[in-house]
């Protein structure tokens, strides 16, 4: 088979999720939300890393790629700059959130610019909602949103083959997907306090991550959950817990905490996503 042939057609395609936290250089908030003023420099570095984690895919052979926007209204990056031709999913208010796209047509899939869970001393660390959630684990081990979204890997049966960000979110994704390639452009200190590599080392160092993940593919494995799995949510407060509670399938388990038990992965991450959004109306 040629190299630029995927296992599972002609065409080798990545799909890659990208937050922005995890950015070489990124410690703060106000570098990462649109509006503010040292946004405008922060997204070019995010693009930067993106492109490298393409770059290094296109030259191991990969030659589709989808890139979903996922960080805040999911409109960070600018179509025109992908490298590699890559499509561009942005926008809010998108089903399967920051795995929005993914099918099993895909062969692989990055995680580029990731994030460490909210109890995690990592910089900018959340779960999705740091005003909502406090911890989430998954069959018992407390994962972020690396973790989480793999849920929707193991459904489509594509391997997570790249995760970029600092060490402790690294950490936090390999530890459900063991095969994992991580490439670590900063190390945390605190939730606000990184030492970054350089960006243009990030980047060289994304490049050849994502080379590497691509041309040992064969030897990769979707994500290790087992089935059926559960989801335990603990939220900031009792309100929130007791909200979640009235979507189908989420049980009270204490105070602040709840639980949710599906063999089917991709609907268990929906009853995630659900219980992010409509508890998204009383967080403070
Ligand atoms: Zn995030």
């Amino acid at each position: 088979m040629p190299r630029w042939c995927g296992a599972k057609g002609r065409h080798m395609k990545i799909f890659i999720s990208s937050d922005m936290e995890g950015t070489a250089g990124v410690v703060d908030w106000s570098q990462c939300l649109a509006g503010q003023p040292e946004y405008d420099h922060y997204r070019t570095l995010l693009q930067d890393e993106v492109n490298a984690a393409i770059e290094g895919a296109l030259a191991a052979g990969a030659d589709a790629f989808l890139v979903n926007d996922s960080h805040s209204k999911m409109q960070n990056l600018r179509p025109d700059r992908l490298a590699g031709r890559a499509r561009y999913l942005s926008g809010r208010h998108k089903p399967m959130y920051m795995m929005q796209g993914l099918d099993e047509s895909f062969d692989a899939i990055f995680f580029v610019s990731y994030h460490g869970s909210m109890s995690a001393p990592a910089p900018l660390s959340h779960t999705y909602n740091p005003r909502a959630i406090a911890e989430v684990s998954l069959n018992g081990t407390v994962v972020g949103e690396s973790g989480i979204n793999s849920l929707v890997a193991l459904g489509y049966q594509v391997p997570i083959v790249l995760v970029t960000g600092d060490d402790v979110t690294a950490a936090e994704a390999a530890k459900i997907n063991p095969g994992i390639r991580t490439a670590v452009v900063k190390n945390a200190l605190t939730r606000f306090a990184a030492n970054s590599m350089h960006p243009a080392e990030a980047c060289e160092l994304i490049r050849a991550k994502a080379a590497e993940a691509i041309r040992d593919l064969a030897s990769t494995e979707v994500p290790a959950i087992n089935l059926p799995a559960t989801l335990s949510i603990t939220f900031r407060n009792a309100d929130l817990a007791e909200m979640a509670t009235w979507i189908a399938g989420i049980e009270p388990a204490g105070t602040t905490t709840v639980v949710v038990t599906d063999d089917d992965p991709i609907r268990l991450f929906r009853t995630f996503i659900h219980a992010v959004v409509l508890t998204r109306d009383i967080a403070e």
